[in-house]
């Protein structure tokens, strides 16, 4: 898997000047490792009309936290005719060729990739970060990518805090890369996860995605918490 290079550095801000049309020539759709969070496979799930088990099952790599590739190293959903779940792809196929991160200060930032060879993509145009977050309507994932970051770090710290470490290496290890099964449940598999909470709290679970994520995102809270 290449290392994207970058056009700019990671100091651009929503209102920087961006512009990028992408032609959908797929090229960008190889040699890459795309990063998940349980709402981008939900939302994948979704698209499916899959549960997310089967999903993290077949589709995802690293225990859920990327996607999967075939060997000549395209991602499993690129199809003859392009992405098979655009209106699901997940957050990096959305901001391609833009990067972002968020620093330790808690600053959002974002680059400009150098686009795959071959790329079909105009930069030229007007606009800023913004506009182009709009376009590729990110925001929801960019939510989500934000509140499950902040939950793993303090699951991650929990286990930090403990005297015992090297048992605390492998819980972390269980917590974030599990390989989900039906007899070894993953805590990133949102069905799983929200099914068991919704049965302790004697509720219904819901239909809506938005608020399965919510309920994921509080037993992996309450974990982090007890
Ligand atoms: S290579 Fe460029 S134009 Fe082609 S799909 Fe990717 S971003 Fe779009
Ligand atoms: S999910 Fe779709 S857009 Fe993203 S790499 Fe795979 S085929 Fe390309």
């Amino acid at each position: 898997m290449e290392r994207l290079a970058l056009r700019t550095p990671f100091e651009l801000v929503r209102t920087s000047c961006f512009a990028y049309a992408c032609r959908r020539c797929s090229r960008c759709c190889s040699g890459k490792r795309i990063p998940l969070d349980p709402y981008e496979v939900a939302r994948i799930a979704e698209q499916l009309g899959l549960r997310t088990t089967e999903t993290l099952e077949r589709y995802t790599t690293n225990g859920g936290a990327l996607l999967a590739v075939r060997e000549e190293g395209e991602c499993v959903f690129l199809g003859a005719t392009g992405c098979a779940i655009h209106p699901a792809r997940p957050l990096a196929c959305r901001l391609y060729p833009l990067g972002r991160r968020v620093t330790p200060a808690d600053e959002e930032r974002f680059a400009a990739v150098v686009p795959d060879p071959g790329c079909e993509g105009d930069t030229g145009g007007a606009g800023t970060v913004q506009d182009y977050l709009e376009q590729q309507q990110a925001e929801p994932f960019v939510v989500a990518a934000d509140r499950y970051r902040a939950v793993l770090e303090k699951l991650v710290a929990a286990l930090l805090e403990r005297d015992d470490l090297a048992e605390c290496a492998q819980e972390v290890n269980d917590l974030l890369a599990r390989a989900p099964t039906a007899q070894d449940e993953s805590l990133l598999d949102v069905d799983v996860v929200v099914g068991r909470r919704c049965a302790e709290l004697g509720v219904p679970v819901p239909g809506d995605l938005e608020a399965r994520i919510v309920l994921h995102l509080e037993a992996l809270e309450a974990i982090a918490s007890a």
